[in-house]
């Protein structure tokens, strides 16, 4: 995938023009190319490299919501995690959760269940399996090192887990192959206005600095926890509409055998997830204030202590401390604002059109992420009072790399043909890729030195650099290591691997120098992400 110059788009019109390259602005790119919209969407960054990329990992209904009574939110979120599943089975996996109860937990037995008893009825025949409750012994058969001492019983349920960057690119890939513009690493700058309404806006590339300006006739504001900052370039007196709170995640070596955790913290009874992340395990969630800018937004070694000391209440013979942290990674909720507990803030959305007629999309949750663009993009319809004669088609057409079992077999044949792939490295694309799988057929074919391990730590191979550059917009070494592969969240954080990326990449015609300060700024995005560790003393 060659850059295009940002100079080929001066001065173009287009009808739609979204602001954020998260998942929200990604899936209302997709919505809006299929119904025929021409369309540009611009990041200022790598696409999902804002909180869509700092999620925990689920396509949920969110048990806790049930709590709060929000019951319509929940049911969405059944809704379209069951689409989810059928539409980018690759992506989004479903999986068995376990929900321990201790004596003493601020969540009764009774309450669990009943509580479950409501999320499965609220799935309406889209659950995944039902609940059911287990005894102590059944627990610990399964997760043999949870702790035993007050364990009253557990609950069995089902969810679902998701690779989220991976998620919010597919939507651009297909939103491109449908004919939208989708640029990263481009920024808005400012906004062009007529009649004192949006038309447009000022654009900036990140690596060039080269300038142009584009017009549209609608701008969608979806940039997540910036979307105030945002609002701003549109109308410096706008007022503040979010209340973002910070949630972290530690990745430390793996502690449950099969099972994803959800379990009452005891510090403040909130919920917390205890999650496999292929070798290893995601611990998370805080919920706290936070009105820093979104991109310094990092963990305190407080929040990790609180992680580690609910870690080991469960898994005791972890033994987890500071030093078993591998990695962190902390993000923004772009809340609408909200009186009352950071915890309690409601997650629903919220869709406001500002008086410069810029419209903006706040709070909202990964799982919905379809439904609220579908919605969104009604209202910019409505709005603007446009005829589109095509309706939304997200809720029924798969992703890109979707397929069934045979399509999977195909796809795995055709990698495999002819290329001396070893069967594991097969597995591990198309259980990354899917069926786009193939895309990599010719690559592998032609150049043996491709089917090599990056490093002995991880299953990518070195096609898949040369793949993430040419078709899947990566620019940056950082893009490869945290979204395109996970490989910056292990204890390598792929600098055994640096060198070789960097090789691959000059080959592709990335000038060296560029690559080096690519290199300085991914040792510098490693350090911060870790710089609790070293305020902890
Ligand atoms: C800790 C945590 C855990 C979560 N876990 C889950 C979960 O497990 N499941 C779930 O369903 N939801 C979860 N969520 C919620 C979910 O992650 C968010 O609702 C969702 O990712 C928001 O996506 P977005 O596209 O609105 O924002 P973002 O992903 O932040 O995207 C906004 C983008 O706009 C870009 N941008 C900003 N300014 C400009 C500009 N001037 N020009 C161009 N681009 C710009 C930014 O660079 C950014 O990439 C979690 C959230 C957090 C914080």
């Amino acid at each position: 995938m060659v850059r295009p110059l940002l100079a080929s788009f001066a001065g173009r019109q287009f009808q739609l023009l979204i602001v954020g390259g998260g998942i929200n602005g990604a899936g209302l790119a997709r919505d809006a190319a299929l119904r025929g919209i021409p369309t540009v969407l611009v990041e200022q960054n790598d696409f999902a490299s804002g909180t869509s990329s700092k999620t925990s990992k689920l396509v949920h209904g969110g048990l806790r919501y049930l709590e709060q009574g929000r019951l319509s939110l929940v049911f969405e979120a059944c809704r379209e995690r069951s689409r989810l599943l059928r539409l980018a089975g690759h992506l989004v996996r479903p999986q068995q959760f376990l929900l321990p109860v201790y004596r003493g937990d601020p969540r009764p037995a009774w309450k669990i269940r009943a509580g479950l008893w409501l999320y499965d009825l609220l799935a309406l025949g889209r659950r995944i399996a039902a609940h059911r409750m287990v005894s102590p012994r059944a627990a610990r058969e399964r997760e043999p090192q949870l702790q035993s001492e007050g364990l009253q019983g557990a609950a069995l349920y089902s969810d679902a887990q998701m690779h989220d960057a991976r998620l919010c690119l597919e939507n651009i890939l297909d939103a491109e192959s449908l004919g939208a513009v989708c640029l990263n690493y481009v920024r808005v700058i400012g906004f062009l206005h007529r009649d004192g309404r949006i038309a447009g806006a000022a654009l900036e590339d990140q690596f060039t600095r080269e300038r142009v300006e584009v017009r549209a006739h609608a701008v969608v504001n979806t940039a997540g926890p910036w979307a105030d900052a945002v609002s701003r370039l549109a109308d410096q007196h706008a007022a503040p509409k979010l209340r973002p709170t910070r949630g972290i995640h530690l990745i430390v070596p793996r502690l449950n055998r099969s099972h994803p955790l959800f379990s009452s913290a005891r510090q403040d009874g909130r919920m917390i997830f205890i999650l496999p992340w292929g070798d290893y395990t995601l611990i998370g969630t805080t919920d706290t204030d936070d009105t820093q800018a979104p991109e310094e937004v990092a963990a305190s070694a407080e929040e990790v202590d609180y992680l580690l000391r609910e870690a080991n209440r469960l898994f005791p013979e972890a033994r987890l401390t500071r030093e078993s942290v591998i990695m962190t990674y902390a993000g923004l909720r772009p809340l609408a604002a909200a009186a009352g507990q950071a915890s309690s803030v409601s997650r629903e959305h919220l869709i406001v059109e500002e008086p410069s007629g810029l419209i903006t999309l706040l709070g909202g949750k990964f799982t919905t992420y379809r439904a609220m663009a579908e919605e969104l993009l009604d209202v910019v319809i409505d709005r603007r009072g446009w005829t589109v004669t095509k309706r939304c088609e997200t809720a029924t057409r798969p992703l890109p790399g979707h397929g069934d079992r045979v399509a999977l077999e195909q796809a795995g044949r055709a990698a495999l043909g002819g290329t001396g792939l070893a069967a594991p490295a097969v597995i591990h694309l198309l259980e990354t890729y899917g069926t786009r799988a193939v895309l990599m057929a010719d690559l592998l074919r032609d150049h043996a030195e491709l089917r090599e391990r990056l490093c002995e730590h991880h299953p990518h191979i070195a096609a898949e650099v040369i793949h993430a550059r040419r078709a899947e917009h990566a620019e940056h070494v950082s893009d490869w290591y945290f979204r395109r592969s996970w490989m910056a969240y292990s204890p390598c954080r792929g600098l055994d691997s640096l060198d070789k990326v960097m090789r691959l990449w000059e080959n592709e015609g990335v000038a060296r120098e560029a690559l080096e300060r690519q290199r300085q700024a991914y040792v510098e995005e490693l350090e911060r992400a870790m710089a609790w560790r070293q305020a902890a003393g």
